[in-house]
């Protein structure tokens, strides 16, 4: 294993670069907005001069390597970046390759969510199993699953998009294009979207005063929920439901020893994972369900960059 990764928490909004030591202490951090309006040339120098300047702090020399998370969709064998939603102009940038001759060190790039599981895996709830599933419930749902000590990406390391799992098939409309995906229930625009239905049709006052004027978002609809609103309390208990029965598919599929749920939707806690634990044991075979833990993660906010950490020490581990 290497002794540290220094790290990129690659957003539309902001980039983090911090050297993680081996244990998962963060020895030094930088900060900057990504200011991804000024183009792909621009963020890769700024991205590259983070990390030299993070390195030169530290007193890295040129065999610690870096490791990107990024919003997929992209290739992690390849190193390019297919596409990134709040990035304008990301269309196939080879950035592992860009960054390397940048930085004069090997880079690893990897899909954010797929890289949580894997900070999970090192660092979180989940490092002292083998097996386990992470959802990250932010905006969008992203996915990971890592099996017997490896990660399950697939053929072209595409592979884990959980959150687009359709749990029915009659469901709305998913931003993937699909329909009924866990996403389209149990995530930030779809709670908002639902919130928005029940405020505009006066079905639930306790969401609408949250909302304090504003436009309803999961943050009021749990906040409405927690002071009792019933129609508040119902939504979450549905998504938390859909979310459920994902879940109970992947503990069928991967029979895994721990299911970490991470992402700012999270942080409602029990009147949303409550319902998502007695969903996955409702959707699930009891042999697999029954004793299986349902947690929330123990890297809130910093998931971006210990996943971008572990890239870095799953490859050395390869
Ligand atoms: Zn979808």
């Amino acid at each position: 294993m290497p002794a540290a990764a220094l790290a990129i928490d690659l957003g539309g909004t902001n980039l983090r670069c911090a050297l993680v030591d081996e244990r998962g202490s963060i020895v030094f951090e930088a900060r900057e907005s990504t200011q991804a309006e000024q183009g792909v040339d621009a963020v890769i120098n700024r991205i590259a001069r983070m990390i030299l300047h993070v390195a030169s702090e530290t007193g890295s020399g040129p065999d610690i390597e870096v490791g990107v998370a990024a919003p997929g969709p992209l290739d992690p064998r390849q190193g390019i970046v297919m596409f990134m939603p709040n990035l304008p102009g990301w269309y196939d940038v080879p950035l592992r390759e860009r960054l390397e001759a940048l930085v004069g060190r090997r880079v690893h790039l990897g899909n954010d969510a797929n890289a949580a599981a894997l900070g999970e895996f090192y660092f979180g709830a989940g490092r002292d199993v083998e097996n386990l599933v992470y959802l990250g419930l932010g905006t969008g749902v992203g996915g990971g699953v890592v099996s017997e000590g490896r990660l399950i990406d697939g053929a072209r390391g595409m592979g884990g998009e959980l959150g687009h799992v359709t749990v029915s098939m009659d469901g709305p409309r998913c931003s993937c294009g699909s329909s009924g995906c866990i996403e389209s229930y149990c995530s930030g625009w779809a709670l908002a979207r639902d919130a928005q239905a029940l405020v505009e049709s006066d079905r639930s006052p306790g969401i609408a005063t949250a909302a304090k004027g504003g436009v309803p978002d999961a943050r009021a609809v749990s906040a409405a929920a927690r002071a009792g609103d019933p129609e508040a309390q119902a939504l979450l208990e549905r998504a938390g439901m859909a979310l459920g029965a994902g879940l109970g598919g992947f503990i069928n599929t991967f029979n895994p020893e721990l299911i970490v749920i991470g992402g700012g939707l999270s942080r409602i806690g029990d009147p949303l994972l409550n319902p998502a634990r007695r969903g996955a044991r409702a959707f699930a075979f009891p042999a697999l369900s029954e004793s299986l833990p349902i947690e929330r993660t123990e890297l809130d906010g910093r998931a971006g960059i210990f996943g971008a950490a572990a890239l870095v020490f799953y490859a050395g581990a390869q």
